[in-house]
């Protein structure tokens, strides 16, 4: 099963992702993460792109060519997906449906996770992350011990554009390079809208019941 996880910042896509992951045992591809892990190794892609992503842009759509093009090549690919954050843009769609379609691929659902822009605001303030990937919210979604990873008992760190001035930014390039997704992939009878106001378990019960249709 190939999934793409659409959304605005904030909705949930990580949180969310984490668990189709487990339960369908796809590789959960995100293109933040991996621009992230970039810029802790001080890699060119990721001097490049630290610029843009501080400031709450989207790094430019050919910076992303390459690093698409090799993960999805990858083995643990071949059975299916599950992309976080990847396409972001009209040519960055294009650009995945020639890439799946060079290797006989398609993708089978687009899951867009539907969240107000007030309840967006408070999840990306109170977010905490931990290096291993999975993310908190001190009120939401707290972990069990006040600044630890449940998982792996890491310190939890604010991630820098988590901060007000940098939200208020990456809500607007959502709304004008992202959203013009939703009609594109509607168009395509591809996408299912998810209500993402829901607990995260609810959401999750919402989303296996669109995937059973796939699995
Ligand atoms: P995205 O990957 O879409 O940017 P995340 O999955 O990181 O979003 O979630 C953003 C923040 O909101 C995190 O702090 C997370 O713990 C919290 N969160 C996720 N889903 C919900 C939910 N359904 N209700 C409340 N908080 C949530
Ligand atoms: P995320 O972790 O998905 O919230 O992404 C964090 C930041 O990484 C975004 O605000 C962008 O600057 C950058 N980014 C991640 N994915 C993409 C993408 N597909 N296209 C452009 N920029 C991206």
């Amino acid at each position: 099963m190939n999934i793409i996880l659409l959304g605005p910042p904030g909705a949930g896509k990580g949180t969310q992702a984490k668990k189709i992951s487990e339960q369908y045992s796809l590789p959960h591809i995100s293109t933040g993460d991996i621009l992230r892990h970039n810029i802790s190794m001080n890699t060119h892609l990721g001097i490049k792109a630290k610029s843009y992503m501080d400031k709450g842009e989207l790094v430019p759509d050919e910076l992303l060519v390459d690093i698409i093009k090799a993960r999805l090549s990858e083995k643990d690919c071949s059975a299916g997906f599950l992309l976080d954050g990847y396409p972001r843009t009209i040519p960055q769609a294009d650009t995945l449906g020639k890439l799946l379609a060079d290797s006989k691929r398609k993708i089978d659902v687009i899951l867009n996770i539907h969240v107000d822009d007030e309840e967006l605001i408070n999840r990306l303030s109170g977010r905490r992350m931990c290096s291993c990937g999975t993310s908190y919210h001190v009120l939401f979604n707290p972990p069990a011990k006040e600044g630890k990873c449940n998982a792996c008992n890491c310190e939890l760190y604010q991630r820098d554009d988590d901060k007000p001035e940098t939200v208020r930014n990456r809500l607007v390039a959502y709304k004008k390079q992202t959203q013009p997704l939703i009609d594109y992939y509607n168009k395509k009878a591809l996408l299912s809208t998810i209500d993402g106001g829901k607990d995260i378990p609810l959401i999750f019960e919402d989303i296996r019941k669109v995937l059973e249709k796939y699995d």
